[in-house]
This record gives C-alpha cells, structure tokens and sequence, in this order.
C-alpha cells in the first residue's frame, strides 16, 4: 500500500474568538470564503489553499467531563 504523503484534508470547526470584541463564533477550518464576526465584522479566517488561515484566536473546545 503506497499511502500519499499529503495529509488527508481533515475538515473541522474550530471556535475562533474574535480579537475585537472577543466573540467566539464556529469557523469551519477549511472554508473556501472569508468568514467574518457576525458582531463587528472583523475578519476572523480566510481561504489559504484549502485550509483557511485563522485570524483570531482559537479557543480550545470545552472538555467534557
Ligand atoms: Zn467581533
């Protein structure tokens, strides 16, 4: 089995806060569009060849306990 060295593209939602007003809204990690605050519109991710580049801080999910 010959397995190709790029990796997957693993698609997921990371929760990004906004450096702005520090909302924390869900981005899709490979979004093809610029995703922006849904408060101040602030550009939170943009597309930077598949994976999006994440602006804004990423938060670490919620454990669950
Ligand atoms: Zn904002």
């Amino acid at each position: 089995m010959s397995e190709p060295v790029i990796p997957k593209p693993k698609s997921e939602f990371l929760q990004v806060e906004c450096p702005d007003c520090n909302k924390v809204q869900r981005v899709f990690s490979h979004a093809s569009t610029e995703v922006k605050c849904l408060v101040c519109n602030c550009l939170l991710a943009k597309p930077a060849g598949g994976k999006c580049k994440i602006l804004g801080k990423i938060v670490t999910p919620e454990k669950k306990e």
